[in-house]
């Protein structure tokens, strides 16, 4: 029996000399290795059959043996691992890929995208302008001269006395109006500073301003534009309301509401039972204004409005606190 165990390892050692990849490796474990149908296996099986004397020392040769084989066995299968090039070593080319998670557009963002299309489709350019600006395009051109108590609504970040960080977009008007003569209709998106915080106030948020000036607009010509915008941004009919107010830049004013969102204008706890919600304020532009800019006002008049991009989002996806959009919880952002 010792004869053929030692046959049996030059054998098997030779054999795996010559295996060249991991299927002839794995023909050879089954042939020699294999619990069922191995070489070894079976000579081991004939242990029981020897001499009782003789066993002990036959099963140590053949555990050395067997030992031997298979510590090869692992060199082998090293050595050929290695062939395949030390990049592949260890990993599994027949998993999946690791996948970046998708990103999406902040809700404000994708909101202020739609109010813009929405002005886009109307006619409307879109102009933009500094955060950082001065004072007199921020107040003195809006007909709110200083000590105007108007100010004193506006909580200004303010940078130097004459710098600030604009408390509306309105200063896009006269901007706008500076730099062409009439016909003109523009929206104006961006962000917006007032030293102000609660859950429906940030220090920062978005408005969009829009004007339009030309010969003989009129109120209705607003009220056609924003009952237009209206139907859009929340894809339903619901009858708006103005509300006469006051702001020094227009004359009239008008704060715009909308039937209640949330109840269609029954009455509830987001509209405070009253069946409205405050959109936006808007108006015609004020004579002063056209003239600060070198227009006649007995020629031209035009209208303006401005809203903020925060409350329409909130009233369009029912948030109740406007601090959500800020606190980069994506939970709540991988929503939109
Ligand atoms: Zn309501």
């Amino acid at each position: 029996m010792e004869t053929q165990l030692r046959a049996l390892q030059k054998e098997a050692l030779d054999a795996l000399e010559h295996t060249s990849d991991s299927a002839s490796l794995e023909a050879f474990r089954v042939n020699y290795l294999g619990r069922k149908g191995g070489q070894l296996t079976a000579i081991l099986r004939q242990l029981g059959s020897v001499p009782a004397e003789e066993r002990p020392r036959l099963g140590q040769v053949a555990n050395e043996i067997k030992a031997e084989i298979e510590r090869r066995f692992e060199e082998r299968k090293q050595e050929l691992g290695s062939l395949a090039g030390p990049k592949f070593q260890g990993i599994d080319c027949s998993l999946p890929g690791r996948y970046l998670p998708f990103g999406s557009l902040h809700p404000i963002t994708q909101v202020m995208e739609e109010i813009c299309a929405i002005f886009a489709g109307m006619g409307f350019a879109v102009a933009e302008g500094p955060d950082v600006e001065t004072d007199h395009y921020n107040f003195e051109a809006l007909n709110i001269p200083k000590h105007h108590p108007a100010r004193d609504m506006h909580d200004t970040f303010y940078v130097t006395d004459s710098l600030l960080l604009r408390t509306h977009t309105s200063p896009m008007q006269a901007r706008i109006m500076e730099k062409q003569e009439p016909p003109l209709c523009y929206i104006a998106p961006g962000k917006v500073y007032r030293c102000d915080s609660d859950i429906t106030h940030t220090p920062m948020f978005h408005q969009v301003e829009g004007l339009l000036v030309d010969r003989n607009v009129s109120f209705a010509d607003l009220k056609g534009v924003l009952t237009s915008f209206s139907r859009r941004i929340f894809h339903r009919d619901l009858p708006l309301r103005f509300r006469p107010s006051f702001f020094p830049f227009t004359e009239p004013s008008a704060e715009v509401d909308i039937a209640c969102v949330m109840c269609g204008g029954k009455g509830c706890r987001v509209c405070k039972q009253t069946g409205w919600l405050e959109i936006l304020g808007s108006g015609l532009i004020h004579p002063a204004v056209l003239s600060q800019v070198g227009y006649d006002p007995d020629i031209y008049s035009g209208f303006a409005f401005g809203m903020g991009v925060e409350r329409i989002a909130m009233l369009k996806y029912g948030i109740d606190d406007i601090r959500l959009y800020y606190e980069n919880d994506l939970r709540f952002l991988s929503q939109f």
